[in-house]
């Protein structure tokens, strides 16, 4: 069986048990592969076993393997966002995660072309570590979300975080409750947020616990990355 094959199944049994033990509807949790560094090889691979969301982090390298990969995937954009890059994610990614600044916000609203559905958009929240640039902070998050809402060509689907990876486990927690928690209170007032993006190989079953619908998986899925860009 192939390396990739073999790592979906655990994935699919940790996903499975994970919601069984925190009673989430597994329908409502989806699994993106997340494929920097991957080769394209390693994609194709992944999407003829199943998989349909996958992410990237850079746009160079993004745009490199879209074109080589089938038209039914679904990309999202999961890495910091440079001005210079934002006309590429609006022309050709479904979803972008890290939209920390209203500027951004409004560079994809405008280059999002007309005849494509609105970009789908997570704020990503700077939620536990001080060291950590990404991110706007949970406590302005929500004024953020307002001006997004005015967006035309963005639809506000809801959060995205990076937990500081070597935090204690109850801080780690601590974090996700509080995504938790924010999302519930962007719902009060944005009907299209229905979405928390957080939790990675090493944490996922965490993230469930407290409401994630989209895990961003990458070495569990494909194995250590390749050379860093
Ligand atoms: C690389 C990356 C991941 C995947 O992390 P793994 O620990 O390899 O699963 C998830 N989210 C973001 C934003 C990443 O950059």
């Amino acid at each position: 069986m192939h390396a990739i094959e073999n790592n979906i199944k655990k994935l699919n049994l940790r996903i499975e048990s994970a919601c069984k033990q925190y009673q989430r509807n597994p329908s409502t949790v989806h699994l993106l592969a997340v494929s920097k560094t991957q080769p394209a090889e390693s994609l194709a691979n992944a999407y003829e076993l199943g998989l349909r969301l996958f992410g990237e982090n850079y746009v160079s390298e993004a745009s490199e393997k879209m074109h080589r990969l089938p038209g039914d995937i679904e990309w999202h954009f999961i890495g910091p966002i440079q001005s210079n890059k934002s006309r590429f994610i609006a022309e050709s990614f479904s979803w972008v995660h890290s939209v920390d600044r209203l500027k951004i916000a409004r560079r994809l609203s405008e280059q999002r072309p007309n005849d494509l559905e609105p970009i789908n958009c997570l704020i990503q929240v700077n939620i536990s570590s001080e060291e950590q640039k990404a991110g706007i902070s949970s406590e302005n998050a929500l004024t953020l979300a307002e001006e997004i809402m005015k967006l035309p060509q963005l639809t506000l689907r809801g959060f995205m975080a990076i937990p500081s990876p070597t935090q204690s486990l109850e801080n780690l927690e601590n974090d996700f409750a509080n995504m938790g928690q924010l999302l519930r209170q962007l719902h009060t007032f944005c009907d299209t947020a229905d979405t928390l993006s957080m939790g990675m190989s090493n944490d996922f079953e965490l993230a469930i616990k407290h409401g994630a619908t989209i895990i961003r998986v990458g070495t569990d899925l494909f194995g250590p990355r390749q050379q860093q860009k």
